[in-house]
């Protein structure tokens, strides 16, 4: 059986080759500099190195990054203004808010307050009901990456069983409805689900999205099995035992350079959409 390790590096690269074109054209032809705000909320050191990698990342490709670091003791009231004030500056395009803020800020109400249009993460409640609709703009990023991933490589979800180990608002269940959309047979699992091989068995595509290290076994998949591994724990391992995973599957994502790499392509993607939005 051919095996392909879906390249996450790959498909990145592909996405901001593109991308810088049109990053050009925004700013010469418009005038129009793509900017991303990121929001980080206390001194989370993950958090830290997630949002430099992402600003990072927006600075390579010509896209300005306003970084805006709030101390921890703020309340919900603090932060809420802070999102407003760029939901209203025309020069901001797309705002993300980093993931985990301090438990006593309702952080929920904090992502609902993004404007739609700005919400290039793919947070709020609306944007996730457009994505499930079939028309939403911007996906949450990492199953936005995973369809990416899918499509770069001409793996149709069309008529397969498509298995999501996970319903997390920002990954499981907005992944499940992408799939849908594209006519896969979706299940769902989730920390409930009784006995999970059994159901992983008959996966012709199967995501992991759980935040536990190697914890789906290559025994419980069927031979030529898509292995989609959204899992990033400590070490930079994933939600699948890839080795064993590896065996059975015609294709697989590793871990790290898989998923990865494109969700933050896809954030950037994100922001110049609604650049070219705000023309
Ligand atoms: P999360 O909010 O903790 O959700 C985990 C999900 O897994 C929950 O729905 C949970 O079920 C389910 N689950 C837990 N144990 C299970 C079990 N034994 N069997 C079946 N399902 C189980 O996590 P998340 O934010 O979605 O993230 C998931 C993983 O993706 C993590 O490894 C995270 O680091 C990674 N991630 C990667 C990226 C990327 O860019 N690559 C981005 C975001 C997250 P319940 O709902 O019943 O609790």
């Amino acid at each position: 059986m051919e095996k392909v390790i879906l390249d996450g590096k790959q498909v990145s690269q592909d996405i901001r080759k593109k991308l810088a074109d049109r990053v050009e054209t925004l700013k010469n032809e418009y005038e129009i500099t793509p900017c991303l705000a990121t929001i980080l909320v206390g001194e989370d050191p993950s958090s830290e190195t997630y949002v430099r990698m992402k600003g990072n990342a927006c600075e390579k490709l010509g896209i300005k990054s306003e970084k805006i670091h709030l101390s921890a003791d703020i309340d919900t009231e603090e932060l809420l203004n802070t999102i407003e004030r760029l939901n209203n500056d025309a020069s901001v395009h797309g705002i993300l808010l980093q993931h985990p803020v301090p438990s006593h800020i309702d952080e929920r109400k904090a992502f609902e307050s993004i404007a739609i249009e700005k919400d290039v993460d793919g947070v709020t409640s609306t944007g996730y009901g457009q994505t499930a609709f079939g028309f939403g703009k911007y996906p949450s990023c990492t199953p936005a990456a995973i369809m990416e991933i899918l499509h770069y490589y001409g793996i149709s979800a069309e008529g397969k069983n498509a298995v999501v180990v996970g319903r997390s608002p920002i990954l499981g269940k907005p992944v499940s409805a992408l799939l849908l959309n594209e006519n896969a047979t979706v299940t769902t699992c989730h920390s409930h689900t009784k006995d999970l091989p059994a159901v992983l068995s008959s996966a012709d595509i199967v995501v992991a999205a759980i935040g536990k290290p190697q914890y789906i076994r290559g025994e419980w998949l069927k031979e030529g099995v898509v292995v989609l591994d959204a899992g990033y724990n400590k070490g930079n391992i994933g939600d699948v035992d890839y080795d064993s995973c590896y065996q059975q599957a015609s294709a697989i994502t590793p871990v790290p350079g898989g998923v990865g790499p494109v969700t933050i392509s896809m954030l950037l993607k994100h922001t110049v959409d609604a650049a070219e939005e705000s023309k």
